[in-house]
């Protein structure tokens, strides 16, 4: 029964080591936009932005003075495994979301950028907006309106 007991053992820690290997994969092929995200964090949070990792992500919410005194032309950005929110409110509200365009970076990798922008112009072309049509907007719309069907916490 010792043995069996650890076989099983055995299987399981193999499968969760296969896990951790195949998203340190998706992480590395994401880099090259996570890298960016880095150095914007690094600038927001020398002028007081705030920075913590929810979900495997690095969120940065911008200085409050700044969210109340100015509109932004966008309440949340992703950038690889960093989104930039104007408030951690807005964060919060648009997390599942922003995460959506996080796998959306470790599926395309670095090619993700080009293809969001060529998404766009084809939503434009079809008379859809730059960002309504957009597919990757609608796959992440998608995901956002299940979190809320099916919350996950
Ligand atoms: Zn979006």
């Amino acid at each position: 029964l010792g043995k069996r007991v650890e076989s099983i053992k055995g299987t399981k820690s193999d499968a969760h080591n296969r896990l951790m290997a195949f998203r340190l994969l998706l992480r590395l092929w994401a880099l090259p936009c996570t890298l960016v995200g880095w150095m914007a964090a690094l600038v927001l949070v020398l002028l007081g932005a705030h920075g913590r990792v929810v979900e495997g992500v690095l969120e940065i919410a911008l200085p409050m003075r700044w969210s109340s005194t100015r509109r932004w032309p966008f309440a949340a950005l992703t950038l690889g495994h960093v989104v930039i929110g104007v408030s951690e409110a807005e964060l919060a509200r648009l997390r599942a979301h922003e995460q959506a365009h996080v796998r959306q970076f470790e599926r395309w990798g670095p090619l993700f950028p080009l293809l969001y922008a060529l998404a766009s112009v084809a939503s434009w072309w079809r008379g859809e907006g730059l960002y309504a049509g957009n597919r990757f907007e609608q796959e992440a719309r998608r995901a956002e309106v299940n979190a809320r069907i099916a919350p996950q916490a």
